[in-house]
Parts: structure tokens; C-alpha cells; sequence
């Protein structure tokens, strides 16, 4: 299980992050929802130390680490146990799909080259992409790039996976195979932390939605009762405009 409780970020005074507090069961798929601006990318990035928040707490499974506290071994037992997918798939454009894929295994999981190799095979055989694993980035479409992001970031195996607006740089007829990716990836009970502007995929995808707003997790439940019946405001308005 993960647990965050109480997160604080302060960018010059500004309470990006104003107490944030919140668990994801194993197997859940969690969206955060909310205006540009809101905190949502700040709040993933503090969650694996890619941004070091101010204060509270954050737990997975057996590691727990205070954030005033938290010193290199914490943070890299953080990072061990979540895998994070940017908007931008930031893949090396020098290594091919299966390269890009077997960084992490060969680098942070010093696993020898050949059990690399076959473990990335598996991964990009899930994306559907083990026809391109010898194609360089540059050759790739964006839905196909962000799929190897994908493969790359389940080869770790992440306790939770982190998902910053996986599909919105993408041209509106590549969104599709990869909501269907992360689809698949959910319905084999892989624990994530989605952030998404794509409101019927959140709606049908997550178990369970948070609406951030300035820096406050303002209402939260099931993505029926929040879709269905928003509580708050802010929610109700920005449901109108999104969905
Ligand atoms: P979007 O939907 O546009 O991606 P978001 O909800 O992801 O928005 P964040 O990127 O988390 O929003 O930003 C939240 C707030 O923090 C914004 O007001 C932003 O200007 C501010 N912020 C983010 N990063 C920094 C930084 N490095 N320095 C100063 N302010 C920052
Ligand atoms: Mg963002």
C-alpha cells in the first residue's frame, strides 16, 4: 500500500502542494484530476524525489521516509519501487526501444545483459511493440514512443507507477493505443497514479479519483461518485468544461 500523508511544497512561499494526503491500494488505479496549475505534475515528481517536497510523509509497502528526514538511501528505496511515465516519453534517442528498455535493468537493477534483454523483449511484446525494438526513437510515432516508455517503466517491476499525462502530446488518433495500454496494464493489477486530462478514460480506467485544486485534494471517491456526483464546486465546474 502507499500512503501519503500530510505532503507539503513551497515554490518561493507559493503552497504548490498544501497538505496533501492520500493511499492507493495495491492494485488501484488512482487519477488526479485538476485545473493547470493545480499541483498534480508537482505532486507525482514529489512522490519518487524528483522534486523534494518540504514536508510529510510517504509510504510504500515497507518503506516509509519522512520528508525533512530523508537522506540517499531513502530516496533511492523510493525510486526502487516506483516508475514514472512523463508526457514527453523522454526516451535516449541514441539507444533503440529494446535499449531504452533495458537501461534500467542493466543500470539500477544490474541484471546481466542477456536476462535484460528478455525481460524487455516481454515488455515491449505487451505494449505490442516487439516488431520495432530495433528502431531508433526518431523513427517512432509519439503513441509508439510513449508505449516503449511504458514497456520501460514496467520493466522495473514498480510497486507504483507514475503516469504524468501519458497521452496529451500525443495527435488525437495516437491517444487511443495507449489508453489501451495502460488499460491492459491495469486489468493485470499494476498499482498507478494517473494524471489525466483524458476525462472518459479516467472515468472508465480508475477506481478511484482525486480532485486537486491549488495545491488541496478538495474531493475525492470513486470515479462514479465523483463523475456522477461532484460535491464541490470547483469540481462541478470543472467536470462541466471537461467531461
Ligand atoms: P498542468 O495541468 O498545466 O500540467 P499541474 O497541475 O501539473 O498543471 P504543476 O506543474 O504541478 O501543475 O505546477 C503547480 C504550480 O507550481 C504552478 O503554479 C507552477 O507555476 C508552480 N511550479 C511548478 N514547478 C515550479 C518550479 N520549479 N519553480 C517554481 N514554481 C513551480
Ligand atoms: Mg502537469
Amino acid at each position: 500500500m502507499i500512503t501519503v500523508t500530510n505532503l507539503i511544497k513551497k515554490f518561493h512561499h507559493n503552497n504548490v502542494l498544501d497538505g496533501i494526503s492520500f493511499e492507493v491500494q495495491k492494485g488501484d488505479i488512482v487519477a488526479i484530476i485538476g485545473s493547470s496549475g493545480a499541483g498534480k505534475s508537482t505532486l507525482l515528481r514529489a512522490i519518487n524525489f524528483l522534486e523534494r517536497g518540504d514536508a510529510g510523509k510517504i509510504e510504500i509497502d515497507d518503506v516509509r521516509v519522512e520528508i525533512e528526514k530523508a537522506k540517499k538511501a531513502d530516496i533511492l528505496a523510493i525510486r526502487q519501487r516506483t516508475a514514472m511515465v512523463f508526457q514527453h516519453f523522454n526516451l535516449f534517442e541514441r539507444k533503440t526501444a529494446l535499449q531504452n528498455v533495458m537501461e534500467g535493468l542493466v543500470v539500477v537493477k544490474k541484471l546481466p545483459k542477456q536476462q535484460a534483454q528478455q525481460i524487455a523483449e516481454e515488455k515491449l511484446a505487451k505494449v505490442g511493440m516487439l516488431d520495432k525494438a530495433h528502431f531508433y526513437p526518431q523513427h517512432l510515432s509519439g503513441g509508439q514512443k510513449q508505449r516503449v516508455a511504458i514497456a520501460r517503466a514496467i520493466a522495473l517491476n514498480p510497486q507504483l507507477l507514475l503516469l504524468d499525462e501519458p497521452t496529451s502530446a500525443l495527435d488525437p488518433e495516437l491517444v487511443g493505443e495507449v489508453l489501451e495500454t495502460i488499460k491492459a496494464l491495469a486489468k493485470e493489477g499494476n498499482t498507478m497514479l494517473l494524471v489525466s486530462h483524458e476525462m472518459n478514460f479516467v472515468r472508465k480506467v480508475a477506481n478511484r479519483v482525486l480532485f486537486l485544486d491549488k495545491g488541496k485534494i478538495i474531493e475525492s471517491g470513486t470515479a462514479q461518485d465523483v463523475f456522477e456526483h461532484p460535491k464541490h464546486e470547483r469540481t462541478k465546474k470543472f467536470l462541466e468544461t471537461y467531461y
